[in-house]
């Protein structure tokens, strides 16, 4: 049984138009890129193929997201808005200006959600032990009603509830180590027991003042969202301490059927959005930590997501450990960047970021099967 790999060549083709990173251009904004283009997706999928790392993945089949699986979780006018703005010429936005779409987004946003749910649908067959799905657009921050932080449709949360309605499937823990906190995971799962959200982010970044240490989910579901907001320049060390400390004992507590990663690469050293330390060898170690705790808790069965990483240069190397780790291999293509980022001071755990992991350690203990 192999690991299981998803990319589109349309996945590349999503437009986010002429922004300066994010902002549309304007009287003193020249026209750019969008932070989200395809450059950092696409150079994984080329890394992937040409580091011959493809030989060892099994390519899942994907299928667009329905407009049944998508209102599983969004609002039928938001689904509605985003078809008809899709269908114009030039596109649209989410009503967020920097989550501006060109025409055709709904398709490729359906396709993003049915990469995630193909990987999702095989490992629960079977088919593969555990899965990776390089999709765009990332789908973290889209709410029920809203498309955000260049989100349109919620990949990972649409797949879940397919699960449950189609595979029967019960618990699910989303580890989600974007830099930015995954806000509509955990709002489209607040009070739901069966599925445990943790996000590990830069504290305060993305959206403001959202993914707080006190936010802990509602009702039924209080305990069963855990945020860790690390400080700006945190690096491998505090993740993997974060990863070590509370991640994984939350998971073990939780006992999942399932594990899902909302897996983002804006934490890397030299993303243009992020403001942490993360190296490609990071990635490694949280990857294979991953890996660790499903094999005891879920019999392996593990589902990443791409979520952000805007940087075209460091990306791809660090997504393709995290997809060797999955998949046992290795390509030996390692890190060319790695001299310039280990002999960082603060890649060790500091005392102020100690402080943050150690209080969310403290909600481990109310994490329990429902
Ligand atoms: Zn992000």
């Amino acid at each position: 049984v192999a690991t299981g790999y998803v990319w589109l060549e349309r996945y590349g083709w999503h437009d986010t138009g002429t922004h300066a990173g994010f902002l549309p251009s304007g009287p003193t904004i020249q026209p750019l890129g969008h932070f989200e283009s395809p450059e950092s997706k696409v150079r994984l999928a080329s890394l992937v193929e040409v580091s011959g790392l493809v030989e060892c993945l099994h390519r899942l089949q994907v299928t667009p997201a329905s407009p049944q699986d998508l209102l599983r979780v969004h609002d039928p006018a938001y689904v509605e808005r985003i078809k008809a703005a899709s269908d114009q010429p030039h596109g649209g936005d989410t009503g967020d200006p920097g989550t501006a779409f060109g025409f055709g987004g709904y398709e490729s946003a359906c396709l993003a959600a049915g990469g995630t749910m193909a990987a999702v649908r095989h490992v629960l067959d079977g088919t593969v032990l555990n899965a990776y799905a390089l999709v765009r657009p990332p789908g973290h921050h889209a709410e029920p009603g809203k498309g955000m932080g260049f989100c349109i449709f919620a990949n990972i949360a649409i797949a879940i509830r397919w699960a449950r309605e189609e595979m029967g499937t019960g618990r699910v823990a989303v580890i989600d180590w974007d830099v930015h906190h995954g806000n509509g995971t955990q709002k489209i799962f607040a009070a739901d027991p069966e599925t445990l959200t943790i996000s590990i982010h830069q504290d305060n970044l993305y959206p403001f003042r959202s993914g707080l240490l006190t936010e802990r989910g509602s009702g039924a579901g209080f305990g069963s969202a855990i945020n860790i907001p690390l400080p700006a320049g945190s690096g491998n060390g505090a993740y993997l301490s974060a990863m070590a400390e509370v991640v994984l004992p939350a998971v073990r507590a939780f006992m999942p059927e399932l594990i899902i990663v909302a897996c983002g690469f804006d934490a890397a050293a030299y993303d243009p959005l992020g403001r942490m330390l993360v190296t490609v060898d990071g990635y490694r170690q949280m990857a294979a930590s991953v890996m660790a705790v499903a094999a005891e808790v879920c019999q392996g069965r593990v589902i990443m997501s791409h979520e952000g990483g805007y940087s075209p240069s460091y990306a791809p190397f660090c997504g393709l450990a995290v997809i060797e780790t999955m998949a046992e291999a290795e390509t030996g293509v390692g890190d060319p960047f790695a001299t310039g980022l280990d002999v960082l001071p603060d890649q060790e755990l500091q005392p102020h970021q100690r402080a943050v992991i150690e209080a969310a350690a403290a909600f481990v203990p109310d994490v329990r099967p429902s």
